[in-house]
Parts: C-alpha cells; structure tokens; sequence
C-alpha cells in the first residue's frame, strides 16, 4: 500500500515514497480547515464547503522524505459515491466535531464502509478517527471515552486536535498516518 513515484534526477533515477491520505467526514466537522492547517499551517475559518481537492506536501517523517498526498473531500449525502477515495487512499482519516454528536454518528458510517472494505484486504489501509474541534471543549458533545470506545472496537487509531490551535498537533496525525501507511 506505499506507493513510489520515480524521478529522474541527473541520470539516475531516484524512488521517492508517496502515500495518500483521504480526509472524510460530515459536512462542517473541519475536514478543509485541517487539510489548510496541515498544509500552510494557518487556520482559515471560511472554507467553500462544496470543494473537493486533492493537494501534495514533501514531509519528512521519521528523517524519511515522504511526498503526501491529501484527498480533502466533500460529500453531500455521507459515504454514497465513494469508490474515488476508497480506491485511492493509502490511509484514511475520519473527522468529527467533539461538540456535534451528529458529526460523531456520521463518522461511524465512515468507519462501517472502510472496516467493511478492509475485511479481507492484506494489508488493511489504514484508519484514524479524529475529534477535531477541541477548542470548543465547553461544548463538548462527545466524550473521549466514547470516541475511544469506537476507535477500539472498528481497530483504529484516535487523537483530539483543533484546527484552529497549534500546527504541531495537527502535524503529528498526518505523520501518524504516513507511519501506520509504513507499518503495514
Ligand atoms: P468541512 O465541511 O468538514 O470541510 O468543514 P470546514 O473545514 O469547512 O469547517 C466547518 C466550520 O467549522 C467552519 O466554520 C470552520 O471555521 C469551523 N472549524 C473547523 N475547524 C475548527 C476548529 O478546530 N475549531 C473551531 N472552533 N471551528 C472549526
Ligand atoms: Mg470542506
């Protein structure tokens, strides 16, 4: 599941990894604006909630270079079309707003469709569920050890961050990511 793109460089042909990353979730529960964080390490507060995109980052994880690609999708009904990304993806994060229990029901239909496609599949890709949002901690809706509960029970990776604080934390799950893609 670690993909390689070759480059030609001076005459010899380097293999540099790559792994792709799909970010998934409800509408509204921070998917673009972690994407953005991730990416330029600013927090943009107004995303078009409709766009879909597909971005490319060189990360260094573990002293490895590492070209990262993120699918930060879009979709309007929750996992209906969504062979796009499940045929793409080397690791897939699944996003929810600590401060909606909606957003929180909306990413186990995520995990229900990735667990049902993993069944089977050697390697399994990957998944890490992700509570986004902790900056709304006075509004929590959804609390750690439930989430906890679910991460464990669909045999996934779990951490809280918030798009709209520190770059570091947001950082180490995409890291996090690329390491599980490595694993496997
Ligand atoms: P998407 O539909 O999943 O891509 O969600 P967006 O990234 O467009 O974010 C939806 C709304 O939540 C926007 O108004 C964002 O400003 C807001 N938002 C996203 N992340 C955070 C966060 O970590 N904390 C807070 N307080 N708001 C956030
Ligand atoms: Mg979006």
């Amino acid at each position: 599941m670690f993909g390689k793109s070759r480059t030609l460089n001076a005459g010899l042909v380097s293999e540099r990894p790559e792994c792709n990353i799909a970010v998934l979730g409800v509408r509204g529960s921070g998917k673009s604006a972690l994407t953005v964080k991730f990416l330029t390490k600013r927090f943009i507060s107004e995303y078009d909630p409709n766009l879909e995109d597909t971005y490319a980052s060189e990360e260094i994880v573990d002293q490895q270079s590492v070209l990262v690609k993120i699918m930060d999708t879009a979709d309007q009904d929750g996992p209906v079309h969504c062979e796009r990304y499940l045929s793409w993806a080397s690791a897939f994060l699944v996003v929810y707003s600590i401060d909606n229990r909606h957003s929180f029901d909306g990413s186990q239909q995520y995990l229900d469709i990735l667990s049902t496609r993993n069944r089977g599949l050697k390697p399994e890709t990957p998944i890490i569920l992700l509570g986004n949002k902790v900056d709304m901690e006075r509004y929590r809706q959804v609390s750690k050890s439930d989430a906890g509960a679910v991460a464990s029970r669909y045999g996934c990776l779990f951490f809280e961050v918030s798009a709209c604080l520190d770059y570091l934390s947001v950082q180490s799950v995409f890291h996090e990511a690329v390491r599980e893609v490595w694993r496997e």
